[in-house]
């Protein structure tokens, strides 16, 4: 079969066909299966390979190998059998819509601000598309709306391999310096560009087509696309989640925004007052202590390491000449306590380290502020800390 002749290219609204098969071998990822002419396009140029059934084989992916095209399948083919071709229509419909939306969004890119499109991948959800400069939001969504007016106009997407003469008068995009056998993908008035892919034949044909992320991105840009089906999908599942966070805050579809700054707000109100209250709390603890010996000893249940070091503050102030150790026991399946150890700076970092040790401890600091946990039992813990620290 002549690259850029098969059936895909010679109609590329071909769903099902007859072909014979011209070889089939095992390969580590199916069978390998070659035939006469194919209506399944192999990867390339960006756009996915197509799926569907060979007979009642399954083909899984589809590859170009020098001139052969080779079909994945999960069932072996007889050799010189005419089999039958059906190819999965959606998933390569989809595609098409994908691959010709985003030669218009590019082209009208590289017309008006002189951009190229240096990376282009199709996922099943999304297509990715990457530019050698950087372009605004603003810069995007007026490309976008000059790309959704492009499919409004319904102008024809021509394709034909120009003679090398022609070539060289063309203006075109390409990735790279071309020579030989090119076809040229003409989508209406808004880009011409050299692509191996398969398009619509009508620019109308791609129906929907929405930007859903752009930034930033290696210097240039990084905007992330869909068209057609895959552009009502998004939308679909964007309605869903817009009802279900509306349900939740009780609040309109389109305010949820708001509502979910003014719940943010009200929970930064709440914890400064749970703050204050615990502050309190621990003044109230410290108060009612006394040290044994030169030791501030306190468990407490459920602070997390940021209280504990607030509490072991509010304790210095009280004692200022004491040890002070505040522990809490940690959410963990083995006793584990979170510590914070006020103590001498300039015996800290000694009395530190032998703790951790003789405690299966872990942590550091400071200005004798330490900070860590302890792996081991409570009692452990607490005769430890008196024999090391309350004299
Ligand atoms: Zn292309």
């Amino acid at each position: 079969m002549d690259a850029m002749n098969e059936l895909f290219y010679r109609d590329p609204y071909a769903k099902e066909f007859d072909a014979t098969v011209v070889s089939c071998k095992e390969g580590k990822d199916g069978y390998e299966v070659v035939l006469e002419d194919t209506a399944f396009y192999p990867e390339g140029g960006g756009q996915p390979a197509d799926h569907g059934l060979l007979n009642s084989s399954h083909v899984t992916h589809v590859k170009r190998s020098g001139q052969d095209i080779i079909h994945i399948c999960d069932a072996p083919l007889e050799t010189g059998r005419l089999v039958h071709g059906k190819i999965d229509w959606d998933r390569r419909f989809d595609n098409m819509q994908n691959h010709s939306a985003e030669h218009i969004f590019s082209g009208l890119i590289n017309k008006k601000y002189g951009f190229d499109n240096v990376g282009f991948h199709m996922d099943d959800d999304v297509v990715t598309v990457d530019f050698n400069g950087e372009l605004t939001d603003e810069q995007v969504s007026e490309i976008e709306k000059a790309t959704v007016q492009a499919i409004a106009n319904n102008e024809e997407v021509k394709i034909f391999f120009p003679s090398s003469e022609e070539l060289h008068e063309l203006q075109y995009r390409s990735k790279k310096e071309l020579s030989g056998n090119v076809r040229i993908v003409e989508a209406g008035s808004s880009d011409r560009c050299a692509c191996c892919g398969t398009h619509v034949r009508r620019t109308g044909e791609i129906g929907a087509f929405k930007v859903l992320e752009s930034g930033k991105h290696r210097g240039g840009t990084r905007v992330l696309i869909a068209a057609g089906q895959r552009a009502l999908n998004d939308y679909a599942k964007k309605i869903t989640q817009t009802k279900e966070v509306s349900k939740l805050l009780s609040a309109k579809p389109n305010e949820i925004a708001k509502a979910v700054s003014k719940l943010l707000a009200d929970d930064l109100e709440k914890q400064a007052l749970s703050d204050r209250r615990t502050k309190k709390y621990f003044e109230m603890v410290a108060r009612s202590t006394q040290a044994e010996g030169n030791l501030v000893l306190i468990f407490e249940d459920e602070l997390t390491p940021f209280e504990l070091k607030r509490f072991a503050g509010i304790l210095k102030e009280q004692f200022p000449t004491s040890a002070i150790a505040v522990l809490s026991q940690a959410k963990s399946d083995k006793p584990v306590f979170n510590y914070v150890l006020a103590l001498d700076p300039q015996k800290a970092p000694e009395i530190s380290k032998s703790l951790n040790k003789g405690l299966c401890g872990r942590g550091g600091g400071r200005d004798g502020l330490i900070q860590g946990s302890y792996q081991t039992d409570k009692e452990t813990i607490e005769k430890t800390l008196r024999e090391r620290l309350s004299s």
